[in-house]
């Protein structure tokens, strides 16, 4: 299986479930912008403090913001790791390419996780996160198709897409993802 790699998805796919157990189960560090950002937040740092209001619009922080915060960690680290929540545009993507030809780290696999619209609203407000409210929940759903979903063909292109459908279990869908991982 690929020790780098990342994951795509709408809010509310199951990214973070399924990439928790993936790292743990590969020994892998898994980065989610998403978790480190609001671990900012908590913690009341400048950081925090400038992304607070942006997440709760659902809206995307600043690529600058994310970027470091991404290179931070994979910079003095040495072993696979697993992307959850980054890249979320093209933009980012570019940056991302960068930093890891830099780092000497090419990126291996990008696993699309896809669900349909209606499934991740209901998800996403039993979930009841401080964004998780049903107003910010549409309007992250339109940041991803208009944002973040051009990175589909983007990877397709380069031959690095990964399918799965995320409907079912919690073991179904990790089952699905070692296949198309496999
Ligand atoms: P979800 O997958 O449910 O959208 P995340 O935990 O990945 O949730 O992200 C929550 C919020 O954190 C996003 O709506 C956005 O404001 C911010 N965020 C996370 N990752 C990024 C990123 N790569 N670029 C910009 N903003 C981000």
């Amino acid at each position: 299986m690929s020790h780098r790699l990342l994951f795509v998805g709408p809010p509310g796919a199951g990214k973070g479930t399924q990439a928790e157990r993936l790292a743990a189960s590969h020994g892998l560090l898994h980065l989610s912008t998403g978790d480190l950002l609001r671990a900012e937040v908590k913690a009341g740092s400048d950081l925090g403090k400038e992304a607070e209001a942006v997440m709760n619009r659902g809206e995307l922080v600043s690529d600058e913001l994310v970027l470091a915060i991404v290179r931070s960690r994979l910079q003095n680290h040495s072993g696979g790791w697993l992307l959850d929540g980054f890249p979320r545009n093209l933009a980012q993507a570019e940056a991302l390419n960068a930093l890891l030809g830099e780092l000497n780290q090419p990126l291996q696999s990008v696993l699309l996780m896809e669900l349909d619209d209606e499934e991740l609203v209901q998800r996403l407000l039993a979930r009841g996160r401080a964004d998780d409210n049903e107003e910010v929940i549409r309007h992250r759903l339109s940041v991803y198709r208009e944002q973040t979903a051009p990175l589909i063909n983007h990877y397709e292109q380069r031959g690095q897409l990964k399918r799965v459908v995320s409907t079912g279990t919690i073991e179904a869908v990790a089952e699905q993802i070692n296949a198309a991982l496999a």
